[in-house]
């Protein structure tokens, strides 16, 4: 990317066909040890113009690297709608009409059909990445998702509807023997777990308590941060109501995909995978939304279409609080009201903003494109960058504020959650303890993204960092120490810090969203705030440790 960059003369339209579209696997992605089956997709983002990239799991990765691949770039535009296929040494384009306008569930059956063959592995984009919005999803084995960044418009701006992929052939490995022996003591002892029960049955389910606890679940655009209704969405009102199985991606044990139906009531027959604590929270308490079959509505919905449901939920809170505080007219709404909780208008707004209708057409343009058409919600949209919020408030943890601030992506929780850490720690925490604990997580996360594997048995199940470090080196057969490839993520972070500078980022872009700086007003982090002088001391010696100068360039060659 940084080379496309340079060949563009560090000038890239993240929706024209100089964009450079890079689907990845890691070099542990496929490999015989947990939770082995993540890839990357990777692009400058229409949601933000800068570097932008998103994990999947599932079986995608897998399947690329089986074909004999570790990466694949696209740049250029099919003349028509088309897919890719990957079959082993084989590339075809082929043309695909029909499937114009299908959602992904339609698109994944209809490609295996036309090929024959069942256990080819699609990922796919739904209407909204051929509408280019700006936070689509690039979709795999029903409802894995890239799903931020917009990577679904990046492939929906080049034509492509899907990428298919399949693959016989072994993956490397040096010492096979070592990383056998190494795989099966790490299944044991994920078995053995005391919590593995616990994350079978509801997987990422169970943060919604513990965000209410803690006091970080959004609610009603963040204006809240503990919801008193928030036992109506958590996991065990899924496991009693609603939940009837598991999926999981490759060679993970763990599970943590909640297959989910409706019974009954309007959303009866609705059946999706789903949701995890992210599209919970924020189709949920972040809307006011306190039925939970409503939620499985509207995760299926999201899915199908193609759209994130993080920013989908952060950009409905906008145009709620807006229109609730005369910030928005019933004209900018097309003459239909909305409040919280109005789980008919949330639908109807979820499939207006995949095919650009109506306010869906500018809430489609993402947080930049919203502020743009209306300037008056600059103080309650929450972004960084562009990015709309993930689903934790930081204003009880600063760090997780600068986290958020200095996310090369904007504002997602996967490169540094330090939240969780910082309200154990209490008050007695130096801003400099909360810097390095924020550069260490952006380097330690990205290895997992580097390597191809989740994360998940590592927060959740206590994995040590040393663990993938040994399997590493068995699988490449060189020896590295988990400081070596620290290094590595560190070097990876100047790389894509270089990226944005080069698309024109400065330290402006380095802040937390406006709603940072004002208190919280109830639960339990009442009157709870990020200070505006203590977060301008922690970016300075951010960019210090970072060994960046006063406006966050890095002093470094890339070339
Ligand atoms: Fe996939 Fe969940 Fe297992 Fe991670 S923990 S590999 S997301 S099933």
């Amino acid at each position: 990317m940084w080379d496309n960059l340079a060949k563009n003369n560090g000038r890239v339209d993240p929706l024209g066909p100089e964009n450079m579209l890079v689907v990845a696997a890691g070099p542990l992605t496929g490999v015989y040890l947990p939770s082995s089956g993540k890839n990357s997709f990777a692009s400058i983002s229409p949601a933000t113009g800068l570097f932008g990239d998103s994990s999947m799991g599932g079986g995608f990765g897998v399947e690329l690297r089986q074909a004999g691949y570790d990466a694949v770039t696209i740049v250029g535009k099919a003349a028509e709608l088309s897919y890719v296929f990957i079959d082993d040494d084989q590339i075809s384009i082929v043309l695909c009409p029909e499937l114009k306008g299908k959602g992904n569930l339609e698109t994944e059956g209809r490609i295996r059909d036309n090929l024959g063959d069942h256990d080819v592995k699609v990922a796919s984009i739904g209407i909204a990445g051929e509408n280019l919005v700006r936070f689509a999803c690039v979709t795999s084995d029903w409802s894995r998702n890239a799903g931020r960044t917009g990577i679904g418009a990046v492939m929906g701006s080049k034509n492509i509807k899907a990428i298919a992929v399949r693959g016989q052939q072994d993956l490397p490995v040096a010492n096979i023997d070592k990383v056998i022996e190494i795989s099966e003591q790490a299944y044991k002892e994920l078995g053995a777990h005391n919590m593995m029960g616990h994350w079978q049955k509801q997987g990422l389910m169970g943060v919604i308590d513990y965000a209410n606890v803690m006091g970080i679940l959004p609610t009603h655009n963040f204006r809240d941060t503990h919801w008193e209704k928030s036992k109506n969405i958590n996991g065990k009102t899924m496991l009693a109501s609603h939940k009837i199985g598991n999926t999981a991606c490759f060679g993970c044990p763990m599970c943590c995909g909640n297959i989910n139906l409706v019974k009954e009531g309007k959303w009866a027959g609705t059946v999706t995978e789903g949701p995890e604590y992210e599209t919970a929270a924020m189709l949920g308490s972040n809307l006011g939304v306190d039925n939970f079959a409503s939620i499985l509505r509207g995760n299926h919905l999201c899915d199908d279409l193609g759209i994130d449901t993080i920013s989908t939920g952060n950009l409905i809170a906008v145009v709620i609080e807006g229109y609730e505080k005369d910030l928005l007219t019933l004209d900018d709404l097309d003459g239909k009201p909305i409040t919280w909780g109005d789980d008919d208008r949330i639908m109807e707004l979820i499939e207006q903003i995949a095919n650009c209708e109506s306010i869906g057409a500018t809430l489609a343009l993402g947080a930049k494109g919203v502020l743009k058409r209306w300037p008056q919600l600059k103080d309650i949209v929450l972004h960084v960058k562009g990015l709309e919020q993930s689903a934790y408030d930081c204003r009880g943890a600063s760090s997780m504020a600068l986290a958020y601030g200095t996310s090369d992506i904007g504002a997602h929780h996967t490169r540094a959650w330090t939240v969780g850490k910082e309200l154990e720690m209490g008050a007695d925490w130096g801003i400099g303890e909360k810097v390095d604990l924020v550069i260490y997580h952006q380097h330690i996360r990205s290895l997992f993204d580097m390597f191809g594997v989740c994360r998940l048995p590592w927060i959740e199940l206590g994995f040590h960092e040393d663990f993938y470090a040994e399997l590493y080196s068995e699988v490449v057969g060189q020896q590295y120490g988990l400081d070596d490839l620290l290094v590595k993520s560190q070097n990876l972070y100047n790389m894509t810090r270089a990226i944005n500078v080069k698309l024109g980022a400065s330290k402006s872009d380095d802040y937390p969203p406006a709603r940072t700086f004002i208190p919280i007003h109830s639960g339990p982090l009442a009157g709870k705030v990020c200070d505006k002088d203590e977060y301008e001391k922690m970016l300075a010696l951010y960019y210090e440790k970072r060994g960046w100068d006063e406006q966050g360039t890095p002093q470094i060659a890339c070339d």
